[in-house]
Parts: structure tokens; sequence; C-alpha cells
């Protein structure tokens, strides 16, 4: 399947007044196919934010690009330029859909004038064209065309996410980069917000989502595709449900094993927890950088850094851990993917 994203070898610090630098990103590359939902997961600390931020061409100081290039439907962008794609074209080709509705929307500017204001970044039109084309698309999606009229504080939680999803796929981005949507919803309201992100995908409004969250499960209503990260890495890749029923990397399957479930007895039985944390980011582990965490490190992990290679027969399930390979006979010549971790 072509790829609408692709992004290679990306590193990325933040750098500290002192000078010290705190790699949060490092070596990520991906692709993000036509009509996908990749999903990016892990603990807070892990990265995933900080890789929406810069997918999202929004990296700032304290934040650096220290490398990496991105190709958007055929655009070649470097990341470590301050714009790595013309203005002109972004809003066109990225979109962000932000955490918070409220945060993202001024509370003394009713939803119509938020549109026109965001269209009209972008391009020349009038007020009265930007309403009517943010009408049709509430309507499109069903959503009422009343809420143009109101201010963000006279719409429910849910009702502004789905507003705001509306308004940041105005343009019709071709990806659109979603960097936690749902997690200050409830359940009823998360669900709608999917269902909206599938909807735009259905019509072709939009054309790929990176959808991050922590929550894993939640990754099952929406996710094609799966990335697992770790330390500012990609742990594991490969389909949700080959992710979420078969992990293959040890922290894949913590993270697996922590899942929430009704049942008490499943409970009682299946959610372990992850011992510790994610490791600081001024002072990362040498080798696997899950190794203090996990229960399987030997020598090998805790000296060399484990390469994200092919860990099945489709040619779509990768993982990072030198037991997972070894257990799987990988390492007699048989590498797929390589060291510098580039997968499809
Ligand atoms: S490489 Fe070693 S420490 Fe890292 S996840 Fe695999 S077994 Fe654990």
């Amino acid at each position: 399947m072509a790829a609408l994203l692709s992004v290679q070898n990306l590193r990325a610090a933040y750098r500290l007044a002192n000078g010290v630098e705190l790699h949060a990103v490092d070596d990520v590359s991906i692709d993000l196919r036509e009509g996908e939902v990749l999903g990016v997961v892990g603990e807070s600390g892990c990265g995933k934010s900080t890789l929406a931020t810069i997918l999202a061409l929004n990296a700032a100081p304290p934040l650096y690009v220290k490398s990496g290039t991105m190709q958007v439907q055929g655009r070649h962008a470097d990341l470590t330029e301050s714009d790595p794609l013309p203005r002109s074209e972004r809003g066109k080709l990225i979109s962000t859909l932000p955490q918070s509705a409220m945060n993202a929307m001024n509370p003394t500017t009713r939803v119509r004038d938020l549109a026109y204001d965001v269209l009209r970044a972008h391009e020349r039109t009038t007020r009265k064209a930007a309403w009517g084309r943010a009408g049709a698309r509430l309507e499109q999606l069903g959503l009422p065309t009343r809420v143009l009229e109101r201010y963000p504080h006279e719409l429910s939680g849910g009702m502004r996410q789905r507003v705001i999803t509306v308004i940041s796929t105005l343009l019709d981005p071709t990806i659109l980069i979603a960097d936690e949507p749902t997690s200050a919803l409830d359940v009823s309201s998360q669900r709608a917000v999917v269902e909206m992100l599938k909807d735009l995908l259905a019509r072709k409004i939009i054309s790929g989502v990176l959808f991050i969250t922590h929550d894993l499960p939640l990754l099952r209503h929406i996710a094609d595709r799966v990335a697992v990260m770790y330390a500012g890495k990609v742990a594991e890749l490969g389909p949700t449900e080959r992710v979420i029923n078969t992990p293959e990397h040890p922290y894949a399957r913590a993270l697996v094993g922590s899942i929430l479930v009704p049942e008490p007895h499943i409970r009682a039985a299946r959610v372990l927890g992850i011992p510790g944390s994610p490791p600081d980011l001024a002072a990362m582990p040498k080798g696997c950088r899950f190794h203090p965490r996990c229960p399987l490190a030997d020598t090998r992990s805790r000296e060399e850094v484990p390469p994200l290679v092919e860990v099945g027969d489709s040619g779509s399930h990768f993982a990072a851990c030198w037991r997972t390979l070894e257990a799987r006979q990988l390492l007699a010549g048989n590498l797929v993917g390589g060291p510098d971790g580039r997968v499809g």
C-alpha cells in the first residue's frame, strides 16, 4: 500500500538552558499508509507526543530535530529546517487534532468565527463563505449547524471535541495528527470522536490518521496498525490485532498485561502492571532501554541496542528485542528490516 507519510531516521532532543540535551525521539522511521489509522501508544514520557509535535511541524525550542526527513505525498521535507514545508501548503497536507478542545478554542470566540480564523489563515475567504463551509461540513458529519453560534463553554466536552475535529479538518488535510484526542472524554464521547474520524476517512476528507494515545484498548476500535514506543524508540510495530493478541516485545506484552478488564477473575490473573517507570531522558540506559524493567534482560540486552526487525512471516510485524529474535532464530542471517530501523 502506498505511503502517504514516510518518516526516516528521526532524532530529536530538548535542549536545556545548561546545554544538556534530552533525547526524546531516537531513530524513528515509520510510514503512514493511504486510508490508514496508525496508532502510537506508550506510557507518558515515551516520546509519542514529541513525535506528534514534530510531524505536525510544530517543533519549537527547546525541542530541536537533530536529524530526520519526511515525505508527504511526494514532497520531501528536511525536519531539521525551521520551515520543513511551505506554509501555504501545510494546512492542506497536515493538520493537528489536539487533546483538549477547550484549550484549543478561544473562549470568547464563537465556533463560526474560529472556523473563519482557521480558513483565512490558509486561503482567501469571507466570513460568510467560511461560515457556510463550516456549516456544510457539520451537516455532512451529522452535527447540528446551530453549534456555529455557540461559544466553547456552551458545548459539552464531547461536542467540543467533535467540533474541534470538524475545524481541524476544514481544509481537507491529507494527514491528521491526533494527539490524545479522546483522553479527557467519557467513553461515549470517545466513541463519537472515533466514529467521526472513521467517517472522515471513509468520505476521503482525510487520507490517513496518526493517532497518539496511551489507551491501547481504544486502538482496537480505530487503528489498522500500532507502533508501541518506549524511551523514544519504536519497540514494536504491527497490525493492531497481532500486537494486542500476540505482542512480541516484553514492553508491549507488559502494556497488554496492564489493560484493565471488567471480569474480576481475569483481572486477578492478568493485570500485572509494569514495574518501575520509563527512564529519565537525562540518564538513558545503555543497550536496550527497557532492560532495567525487563524480566528477560540478559548481558546482551544491557550492552547492545536491539534493531527493529521483522518477527513474523507476514512482512508487517516488527519488534526490537534480542530475546524475541533469538527465540525465532532470526539471527542466523535471516534479518529483515535492518539496524536502521526502517520499516514499512
Ligand atoms: S532486548 Fe532484552 S531487555 Fe530488551 S526487551 Fe528484549 S529481553 Fe528485554
